[in-house]
This record gives structure tokens, sequence and C-alpha cells, in this order.
């Protein structure tokens, strides 16, 4: 295979600020060991999040300068309107600031107690909106998706036997809709193929059971699509995205995903009535419905990047990012998720550190590591992040144990990520020495944002 480089050129840059290992022991231990709490000038490749951190083009740049900023009738909304309209074929078009607070009106109208709500697997923000509304949220994902070591080309399927059977079990009455996110953003990045979104359909279609897609990465799901699913390998991509959203009623966004915007999002659905309560609820908490809670030059950058996010050149390379890092990893025998997901790429903490028992959290003591040794930032996915307490005070431990390296959209070029795998082997050839962690301060919700810890021993 050729090389598959990096389908642009750099206009703009910005300096990596570089430190010294003992520089970084410091100011580790001064953040308490957890990266959250680094401030990003001491961070030498940030792969925290994949969230608002996307390289905008000169075009979106562009657009920032003709964003009109008119209170009510912007033409910036209306391009606005007519991009998203066109993706999704969905004619009523929403503006929020970003995906939660679509979540946040979408499940305060539907949601409630007494309500169930069904995925494949719903993303910590859009539980938390949910639950939130005193409704409950299942994830259904399908077996495979379980095993991070089993490669398999669609892991973010929904489970269509259990989807079945919990509709029999709840009534479809209680049941306001079922969610699809693609791609699996907290199952790994994995994606969901055509023909599942389908069957999903046909299941809600026979209930009488709205379907809405969670579309945060809609471009990379339906670039796995083409290249892995039987019969879409010459569908242009705009072809599969539009064949994805007419199975669904409506979707939510987030815009500083796959749209290349560093803040925004937005509802898109078929439903009149719908729409207009959920209107009601933008002017009280975003504002009025054409900006919602963003700046009318968001609303072009927004409409511009979700154009060229679907351009076959982006798609393949960012695709190859993460799975060139996952084969570099494997190489060296690095324990890592099969395969590599759309945006990042997960180090299976347990395999890595076996000797570090999960009460010591070993993807938190893992990601310290990562940032002592080459300035990396990474964010553990497993009880640090998921852990409960048993009423006898000792740690209920997540499923998995993982760390997670979100790569940023046309960030990184690909002598980082060399960087990055040269940092991860050393470290992997260093896992003896690595201790794990205690926590010294925690509060009570989301934990994993503020938590202090230490080293244990
Ligand atoms: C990021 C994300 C959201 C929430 O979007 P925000 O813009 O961060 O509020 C919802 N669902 C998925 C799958 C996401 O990745």
């Amino acid at each position: 295979m050729k090389t598959i480089i990096e389908p642009f050129r750099i206009k703009s840059v910005e300096p990596i600020h570089f430190t010294t290992a003992e520089q970084r022991a410091d100011i580790l231990k001064s953040a308490f060991f957890n990266p959250f709490l680094i401030s990003s000038q001491d961070v030498i490749i940030d792969l925290l999040t994949d969230s608002g951190t996307s390289a905008m083009s000169s075009a979106q740049w562009a657009g920032i300068m003709m964003g009109d900023e008119s209170y009510a009738g912007s033409p910036s909304f209306f391009r606005f309107e007519e991009t998203v309209r066109g993706i999704t074929g969905m004619p009523r078009v929403i503006p929020t600031h970003q995906g939660r607070a679509s979540e946040k009106i979408l499940f305060s109208i539907t949601g409630g107690a007494g309500k169930v709500f069904l995925s494949n697997t719903l993303f910590d923000t859009t539980r938390a909106n949910i639950e939130f509304s005193g409704a409950e949220g299942i994830d259904l994902i399908c077996p495979e998706g379980l095993h991070p070591s089993i490669p398999a080309p669609f892991k973010g399927n929904i489970d269509l036997i259990r989807l079945e059977t919990e509709i029999g079990r709840i009534g479809a009455d209680c049941i306001p809709m079922v969610i699809i996110t693609v791609t699996n953003n907290s199952g790994g990045g994995q994606p969901v193929s055509m023909a599942n979104i389908r069957s999903a359909r046909e299941i809600c279609r026979r209930h009488g059971i709205p379907m809405y897609i969670d579309a945060c990465r809609f471009a990379e799901n339906a670039w796995f699509i083409k290249t892995r699913e039987e019969g879409y390998a010459d569908v242009p991509i705009p072809e599969i995205v539009r064949e994805m959203f007419s199975y669904a009623d409506g979707c939510t966004m987030s815009a500083k995903k796959d749209a290349f915007a560093n803040i925004g999002g937005f509802l898109a659905m078929h439903d009149d009535n719908l729409a207009q309560e959920c209107r009601n609820l933008l002017i009280i908490t975003e504002g009025f419905p054409t900006y919602g809670g963003l700046a009318g030059r968001d609303l072009e950058a927004i409409a511009i990047g979700l154009q060229e996010v679907m351009e076959e050149p982006y798609l393949r390379y960012r695709t190859r990012t993460t799975e060139y890092l996952t084969q570099k990893l494997m190489e060296e025998g690095v324990p890592v998720m099969q395969p590599a997901g759309g945006h990042a790429v997960y180090l299976d903490a347990k395999a890595f550190l076996p000797k570090v028992h999960v009460d010591q959290y070993p993807g938190q003591a893992l990601v310290c590591a990562l940032y002592l040794q080459g300035g990396i930032r990474t964010v553990e996915i497993g009880s640090l992040m998921f852990g409960k307490y048993g009423s006898d005070g000792s740690l209920v431990p997540a499923a998995l144990e993982l760390v997670r390296l979100a790569i940023p959209r046309r960030v990184y070029t690909q002598s980082h990520i060399d960087y990055v795998a040269e940092v991860i082997i050393d470290t992997y050839h260093a896992r003896h020495n690595i201790r794990g962690m205690r926590i010294l301060e925690e509060a009570p919700l989301l934990r994993h944002f503020t938590a202090k810890l230490e080293p244990v021993g």
C-alpha cells in the first residue's frame, strides 16, 4: 500500500511547548495525577478528546468572516438549515450550542418518569439527560461489541433480538424512541452497519416507536459502511449518509465532532408538532430558532464543515490514522482494541498492566505513565470514570479498564502519530515499573474530572 498522506497543506500553525521528563514529573504531581487538571500548554500531544478540537479549513475561516449576526432571519441560518436538510432529509432543523443541549430539549419533552429509551449504547451526556428527565436508558450492544480483542466489522450494532424482547417486556407505549449512536463512542468508536440500522428501523416501525440517530460521527460511520459492508463500495458517501438518515425520524448532533467546528450542534426531525415544542424550549434555554445558542459565524463554519467531512480523501486519511497507530502497537504486542475505531485508539490497561489490581486503577496509572514518558495526554475509561462503591465501601469496577487516545481532526500529522506509537511502546517495555493509584479526594458525580490521586507504595 502507498502511504496515505494528509489530504491538506498547513497554512496556519500553533507551537507545541516541549517539556522535559523532570518537568512533567513535577507538573503531574501538582495536578494530583489527574491530567484533566494539567494546563494544555504543558501537553506535547493532546489526545484527551476529539470534541471541539478540530482544525478548521481555510473555507471555514472564510465562512466565519461571512457570518451574519442578525438576531432573527440571518442568511447564515438559512445556509445551515439547507445544508442539514440536504444531508439528513429532515425538514425541521434546530440549532443548539452543542450536542447535549439538543439532548436536554428532546428528552425534556419525550422523557419523564416511567419512560424507557433503548439504544446500542447511550453516550454519557445522552444517558445523563435521559435520567435527568426521570426516564431510564438501556444499552443493547451486540455481543461482539463487548470484547476488545475480538475483531468484527460492525461492533457498534444494536442487538436486534434483545431489541425485540425488550420492547415486548417494557411495552411500546413506554418507549419514546430507540436511539442508534453512530459511531458508538462509548463502545470504542465502532460503527453500525446499514443492515443493522435498517432492521432496527423495521422493528421500530412494527411497534410504532420512533427511531433517532445520535449522529455525532455520521461521516466516519458512512466510511466504514462503504469499506466494510457488501454493496456499498461504489456508493458515494453523501448517498450512504442519506440512506442512513432515511431510516430515522430525527437526529441529535454535536458539531464539535463530524462538522469540524469548535462549538455547535443541532436537532433535526420530521415531526412538525414535536419540532414546535422543541423550539418553544429552545427559546427559553438557547435562543431564537434562527441561531439557537450560536453566533451566525458558527452556523457558517458548521455548514461548510458538514460538507467537507464527507470528502473521501479526508475519511480515508482519518480512518487510516487510527488503523496505522493500532497496527504499530499490535506489532510490538501492545494490547489494543481491535479493530481500530473511527476517532480513537483504545489501550487495554488491564492487559497492559496485569500486576496493577483494578482497585488501583490501572487505566489511570497508564494515563499518568504516558504523560510522564512523552507528554501525551489521554483519558481513562475504566473504573475511575465508571466505578461505583458497594455497600461495604469496596470498589465495584467497570467492565473494562481502557485508555482512550482520541485523535483531533486534521490536527496531527504522521510524525506526531509515530511519536505517539514510540512513547506507548517505550512505556510498554517499562511497564513493570508502573505503580497503581489511590484516590485522595473525589466528587460524588463524574469524579474522573476532578479527582485527586497519588501513586501507591
Ligand atoms: C460528544 C457526544 C455527545 C454530546 O455532544 P456535546 O457537544 O459534547 O454536548 C453526544 N453523543 C455522542 C455520541 C458524542 O460523542
